[in-house]
């Protein structure tokens, strides 16, 4: 089974917004809506993605959640995600209704987009319930420089929710760009870090195949689609030839997804 953990689509109007300002950069092939984004997925030789919205202010998640529990669950190869802004109102609600109520069943947080840290202690009932109910949390960290993961941002942003929740399924974007080795230093101390090696729209994560092989079950694969220039099966063939082992393989292209949303 072949899953994408890292697809994003959004509400129509989003959608655009978020299209029109990530085109300052360039090009991006293909729409960004859901319909074709979904068709994308299957096109691109997988058989499932999760999909994940991002808050990029307070206020949009609750709007955000309730068209991803109507629009993205209308398609049975597509899991839906939530997203969560420490500054949204009625936050353990929020949680409550998109976790327990609507049954969202992978979150996205983006602390770079929303300027916010991992350990806003308003997240709390997020990484409390997400831990209890067994559903990841992709998490962009780091919040100053740009899209960048600083090293002590990951030391003292995202640590102490792996400390304090030792069940919580956290997934680290982009592995922490550019700070991969960190990262994985971390994945050493960490058993419930995982990270995805989705690329920062050109620039391909820096994951050895000892790491892949090492990690095998706790790395996944994600492609940034429909907002990264570089086509999906691209992505794929540069991982397929690494020269890891089968297993390996299947546990980034999917294995390791499936364990954490099944
Ligand atoms: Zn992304």
């Amino acid at each position: 089974m072949r899953i994408d953990a890292h697809v994003h689509a959004f509400p129509e109007r989003l959608a655009l917004r978020v299209r029109e300002a990530l085109s300052r950069n360039g090009p991006l092939p293909g729409s960004p809506l859901l319909e074709p984004v979904a068709a994308r997925v299957r096109d691109d030789g997988f058989d499932a993605a999760w999909i994940l919205p991002y808050a990029h202010k307070p206020g949009v998640a609750e709007s955000v959640n309730e068209w991803s529990a109507e629009e993205v669950t209308a398609y049975p190869w597509l899991i839906a995600g939530a997203t969560f802004h420490p500054d949204d109102a009625e936050f353990e609600r929020l949680v409550e209704r998109a976790l327990v109520e609507l049954g969202l069943r992978v979150v996205k947080l983006h602390c770079s987009v929303g300027g916010f840290a991992a350990s806003d202690p308003r997240l709390e009932p997020l990484w409390d319930t997400a831990e209890r109910l067994g559903v990841p949390i992709v998490t962009h960290a780091g919040h100053r420089s740009g899209g960048g993961t600083e090293p002590d941002e990951l030391d003292q942003e995202v640590v102490p929710v792996l400390k304090a929740h030792p069940d919580l399924r956290f997934v680290l974007a982009h592995a922490g760009h550019p700070n991969t080795g960190h990262a994985l230093g971390l994945m050493e101390r960490f058993d419930n870090l995982r990270v995805d090696v989705t690329p920062v729209w050109t620039a391909p994560i820096a994951v050895t195949a000892d790491a892949l092989e090492r990690f095998a079950g706790r790395v996944l694969f994600g492609s940034d689609a429909p907002n990264c220039p570089q086509p999906t099966p691209e992505q794929v063939a540069r991982f397929s030839a690494m020269g890891v082992s089968p297993f390996a393989l299947e546990q980034l292209l999917g294995g390791a997804a499936a364990a954490l949303t099944s």
